[in-house]
């Protein structure tokens, strides 16, 4: 929950499903260095809700300290107890009371479609491509009932607008689509729409970095904010890397995780000089041993716009 009297904070959220590849090192190191440099709290978060796989969690954290990233603890925890770290499968409890709070205000709805019917669907209500067509919005309390014994329903919100503008550092004002998310699937877990913005409030987020593949999230997740009574985050949504054929990077694009450039011969300092010219930092010091070197020389204004491009550092 931001405190008034504390400056705010940035974070970094990732999802353990994997290493962090070049890509995702980068978007975190911009998380820190315009969080630091406007003297916010940096706080970090393991979006565990679905596709964990054992152990990537640690090995992402011990990843991000090694080229150099701090975090806090997120107010009200224990420090001790948390390693300054908030994972969303211990707050079940806080989703409940979101989801609970948004039903009693009407805006929820049960919906029992299969994904397969949705996209069967030819009409959107508002005709965003791909939004929820709205299929079970309206449906009676006796409709309801029968649909319900065919298959446990998911909630979903009952968005009473099309669109909402959020303000993103780099896109400026941003306008774009809201529809009817999903905050609960029908297998009781929590939608990461839903997770994310009661998370980023509870951690006092007022800076949200990440990469621009999630632009068009930004709207809807700001919008669920706003109805939950909280103020909705600045954005930054930053350049994403892609392979030489223009597709994000993945792990088939050869040696882009820290371990595999490890068990390549590199060092972190290349890592860091990579990402160093890719931002580009041009006055901070080449090959630094830590992100930390980057604080006083980065200057968000000269960020490029344009992906980062990832050649094979191994082919170089
Ligand atoms: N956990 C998401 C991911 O790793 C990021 C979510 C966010 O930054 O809002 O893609």
């Amino acid at each position: 929950m931001h405190d008034p009297a504390s400056p705010g904070a940035g974070r970094y959220a990732p999802s353990p499903s994997g290493d962090l590849h070049l890509g995702n090192l980068r978007t975190a190191i911009l998380a820190w260095l315009l969080a630091r440099q406007e003297g916010l709290h940096f706080v970090m978060r393991i979006e565990d809700l679905d596709r964990v796989r054992p152990g990537a969690a640690e090995q992402q954290l011990a990843d991000l300290k090694s080229l150099g990233l701090d975090w806090d603890a997120t107010p009200g925890e224990d420090p001790q107890r948390h390693d300054h770290v908030l994972r969303q499968s211990t707050r079940l409890t806080a989703y409940d009371a979101a989801v609970q709070k948004l039903q009693d205000a009407g805006l929820l709805y049960e919906c029992y479609c299969t994904r397969r019917e949705i996209l069967g669907a030819t009409s959107a209500p508002h005709g965003i491509p791909g939004s929820y067509p709205g299929t079970c919005r309206n449906l009676s309390d006796t409709e309801r009932k029968s649909r319900r014994e065919i298959r446990p329903p998911a909630l979903r919100l009952r968005a009473e607008i099309s669109e909402f503008t959020v303000q993103d550092m780099f896109a400026g004002e941003y306008t774009g689509a809201v529809d009817d998310v999903v905050v609960r699937r029908n297998d009781g877990t929590y939608a990461y729409n839903l997770a994310v913005v009661v998370d980023d409030h509870y951690q006092g987020v007022t800076q949200v970095v990440r990469g621009d593949d999630l632009l068009s999230s930004a709207p809807r997740q700001a919008y669920l904010a706003a109805l939950l009574g909280y103020e909705p985050p600045h954005y930054a949504h930053v350049p994403l890397a892609l392979n030489t054929e223009g597709k994000r990077l993945a792990k088939r694009d050869g040696a882009v995780t820290l371990r595999q450039l490890r068990d390549a011969g590199f060092a972190e300092s290349d890592i860091l000089e990579w990402i160093r010219t890719s931002i580009p930092i041009p006055d901070a010091p080449q090959f630094p041993k830590s992100a930390q070197d980057f604080l006083e020389y980065f200057d968000p204004k000269a960020m490029s716009s344009k992906p980062w491009i990832i050649t094979n550092p191994l082919d170089l």
